[in-house]
């Protein structure tokens, strides 16, 4: 292999019968990183992580791990550990007999099996369980069950499919940080997929984010939140204001923007953007700022307030601006804004994201 990943996925396409579900996907992943495959339901996560485990074959491509192509390589002895959705416990076996299964598949010696078992029970605070069945036990705790049976047999890797989808948000929350935590201890490679992007947002090194069975973009969480390369990524990823435009006149690192409502706007230009070129300008609602006159900003939109949520410690105002309906996050110890109001939506050049069209 050329280069030093850890885990390849090179070329690699997946059909179904006549269905594409994967085409020419190229992915690399580094040793010891922490990364998520996030996109919505059906964008072939799933499918490229049973690749990786060995549920699953490519119809074409090479999937590597170090320098071993695994295409011939039974799940079993790949050395990756799995956590799935459903946590797939054994229901007759204990909690120990669960965390063992992958130690007697192995043919790992009884005083060993019990001497890991152990271990791993302490990592994922369960000691106190291990006589009982996974029905004994709540969501949050079988899902550790599940989390240590995937750790048992000190893997390289460990996949976790929406390892965290049926828990609620509270436990779920926690699980995140628990996760990350043994993460940073153990430096194990992670494959984590979720469909939740704050989730994604969270816990990754790098995020690599889905759309039809391809990755649209793949960079650290603050780079796809902040500078995200296409349409679909900057809407999946958090709320935005996205604006159609077409660039009129470019200075520096600045470009004018004629948009639908025949207003210019000036915001920061993309690399290689060119006059008369079609665009979309990302605002993110915590960049837009309501005001009661023009002046503090590069661009304003006059405009009413058409409704009002309350969000704990912030307000998400939905404004009505000829054809953008604009969201605005706003402090709650701000003005006491009301719905109908004419306020401007004032925002700066250097807080817009340019995507081209
Ligand atoms: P995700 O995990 O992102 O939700 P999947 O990888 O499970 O997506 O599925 C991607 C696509 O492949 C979906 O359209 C799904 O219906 C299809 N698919 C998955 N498994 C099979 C299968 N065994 N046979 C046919 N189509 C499948
Ligand atoms: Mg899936």
């Amino acid at each position: 292999m050329e280069n030093n990943a850890h885990i390849r996925f090179d070329n690699i396409s997946k059909f179904y019968g006549d269905v594409k579900i994967i085409e020419d996907l190229d992915l690399n992943i580094k040793k010891g990183e922490f990364i998520s495959l996030l996109g919505p339901s059906g964008s072939g996560k799933t499918t490229l992580l049973m690749m990786l485990a060995g549920f699953e074959s490519a119809t074409k491509g090479t999937v590597w791990l170090n320098d071993k192509a695994l295409n011939d390589i039974p799940s079993y002895k790949r050395n990756i550990g799995v956590v799935f959705q459903n946590y797939a416990l054994f229901p007759h076996m204990t909690v120990a007999q669960n965390i063992a299964f992958p130690l007697q598949m192995r043919g790992v010696s009884k005083a060993e099996i019990n001497e890991k078992v152990e271990k791993v029970l302490g990592m994922v605070q369960l000691a106190a369980m291990k006589e009982r069945k996974p029905a004994q036990l709540s969501g949050g705790q079988q899902q550790r069950v599940a989390l240590a049976r995937a750790l048992v047999f000190e893997p390289e890797v460990i996949l976790m499919d929406e390892p965290l989808g049926a828990l609620d948000k509270q436990l779920r929350e926690q699980m995140q940080l628990d996760i990350r935590a043994l993460h940073q201890r153990l430096g194990v490679t992670i494959v984590f997929v979720t469909h939740d992007q704050e989730e994604a947002l969270t816990m990754s090194d790098r995020i690599a984010v889905f759309n039809k069975g391809n990755i649209e973009q793949i960079a650290s969480p603050r780079e796809i939140y902040d500078r995200p390369q296409t349409k679909f990524v900057a809407e999946f990823i958090g709320a935005t204001n996205l604006i159609e435009g077409k660039i009129t006149a470019l200075q520096a690192d600045k470009a004018q923007v004629l948009l639908a409502n025949k207003q210019s706007i000036w915001v920061q230009a993309a690399k290689d953007v060119s006059v008369n070129e079609d665009v979309y300008v990302s605002v993110r609602p915590e960049k837009l700022h309501l005001t009661q006159q023009s002046g503090a900003y590069d661009n304003h939109f006059p405009t009413t307030i058409k409704d009002i949520v309350y969000l704990g410690n912030h307000l998400r105002v939905q404004l009505d601006e000829n054809a953008h309906h604009f969201i605005v996050n706003q402090d709650r110890k701000a003005v006491e804004w009301t719905k109908g109001a004419a306020v401007v939506a004032g925002f700066n050049a250097a807080d817009c994201w340019m995507i081209k069209r």
